[in-house]
């Protein structure tokens, strides 16, 4: 008998964790929730930690991942599973996490390499000790678990996923049989319907293109890893083929670090881009376009007539991208792309819902740059969690998590009715459910 423990991302997204309670006790994911003003951890009690067998990390992103090192500091004695790029990207990423947060985190460095000592790297598609990673198709080596559970029972576990193929990963497989599915819900809602790659990138071009056109700048907030890496590949694709103007794409905070560990993993990226990195000269990942701030003030990147700014964090919570923000906002020319997920209570979030005026720094900024979304997601959408719900094989109990309440009930809905004998669950935080 398993009971699963909801120790967050229910009803929210943000410090995604599930605990597996049996006989080995296994942990899913262990996130940190980011707000504007306070961080958000798991539920977990010391008692947990003791006694945790295997810990699975289904990829790099902050709110699966950045709390993890915590259970190493608690003295934990499992294991972490993961594939071979999520374990180089945690690397650099919760050392970045630990400088940003400048001794304000639940833990320090030595807690994060002792994590990465008790790391276990596993392959897609192997089998070991009853569990199995599958692609997930969200970021480089972002993966969904599969496990036997006592009493033949299965249960797969989604993270993040993306159904559909991007620029740089195939999209993340479909039909697994399970008896259990914990899935995540981003895009949820019947309105949330994503466009194709090609309009998406249409759209998103039009947009810099018209901003560029202006003598503006183009300011784009996305996270260190994932939409960051597929953006620029595109950008660079565009200018090299004369579709877009050549300016310069600054590159601020993490994401051209990110850039090596994805070029280095080339196995793990889809096999035309393999091919392009293995066998040619031609670097997908290397361009003249791209350039580093040089100064501290970001003084060089702030004179320049025209450029894009691709900066960290993605939800405008803290990095680079405030600074570039208090300075560009003012300017009706300039641009504010947002092309990721916006969490409630986030800067980002505000932005999209049209706030006029942010304070920053102690500072009033007017907002009078233009604010467009355009979603270049690497979540799937509505249908495409609908379809791979309706793929899973003799599910008999479907978790819906990882989304904002209404989202998550919304798909829970439509689940319900293509799995009509399944128990579907909207779970909250704290709730335990026996499977
Ligand atoms: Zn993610
Ligand atoms: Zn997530």
């Amino acid at each position: 008998m398993t009971t699963i423990h909801f120790l967050g991302a229910a009803g929210e997204v943000g410090r995604s964790s599930f605990l597996l309670e049996q006989k080995k006790p296994v942990l899913l994911d262990c996130g940190v929730k980011l707000a504007e003003d306070e961080e958000e951890y798991p539920v977990l009690d010391a008692r947990d930690i003791q006694r945790l067998d295997t810990i699975v990390l289904s990829h790099a992103h902050l709110d699966h991942c950045g709390f993890l090192p915590y259970l190493y500091r608690q003295k934990t004695r499992a294991k972490a599973v993961m594939t071979k790029p999520t374990r180089d990207l945690i690397q650099v990423l919760l050392a970045d996490y630990l400088r940003i947060n400048q001794g304000a985190s639940p833990y320090e460095q030595k807690d994060v390499l002792e994590l990465l000592k008790n790391t276990r790297i596993t392959e897609f598609n192997e089998v070991s000790n009853g569990m199995t990673l599958y692609p997930a198709g969200h970021i480089l080596g972002a993966a969904m678990t599969r496990l036997e559970l006592p009493g033949k029972k299965t249960l797969l576990y989604t993270g993040d996923i993306n159904l559909r193929e991007t620029r740089l990963l195939d999209g993340a497989q479909t039909g697994i049989p399970a008896d259990a599915l914990i899935i995540e819900s981003t895009y949820g809602a019947k309105t949330d319907k994503h466009l194709s790659l090609k309009a998406s990138t249409a759209q998103l071009m039009k947009t810099i293109q018209k901003t560029l056109d202006r003598n503006g700048k183009v300011l784009i907030p996305t996270f260190a890893i994932g939409r960051g890496q597929e953006l620029l590949f595109t950008l660079e694709n565009y200018m090299r083929s004369g579709l877009l103007e050549t300016v310069p794409i600054y590159l601020d905070g993490m994401v051209n670090k990110v850039l090596r560990i994805y070029r280095h993993n080339a196995l793990y990226l889809k096999r035309e881009v393999q091919h392009r990195i293995l066998t040619s000269d031609d670097d997908p990942f290397k361009s003249e376009h791209y350039k580093i701030p040089q100064t501290k003030d970001r003084s060089d990147v702030l004179s320049e007539e025209k450029a894009i700014i691709l900066a960290t964090s993605g939800m405008l919570n803290g990095g680079p991208v405030l600074h570039y923000l208090k300075h560009l906002a003012p300017h009706p020319e300039n641009t504010l792309l947002i092309v990721g997920y916006q969490a409630k209570g986030t800067r980002g979030r505000e932005l999209v819902d049209g706030a006029r005026e942010l304070t920053l720094d102690d500072h009033v900024v007017p907002i009078h740059m233009e604010i467009t979304e355009t979603k270049f997601s690497g979540h799937s959408d509505h249908q495409e969690l609908l379809q791979f719900i309706r793929q899973t094989q003799g599910v008999k109990d479907v978790f819906i998590v990882h989304g904002e309440k209404e989202k998550a009930e919304e798909l829970a809905q439509a689940a319900q009715r293509v799995h009509k004998n399944a128990s579907i669950h909207v779970p909250s935080v704290g709730e335990q459910i026996k499977i």
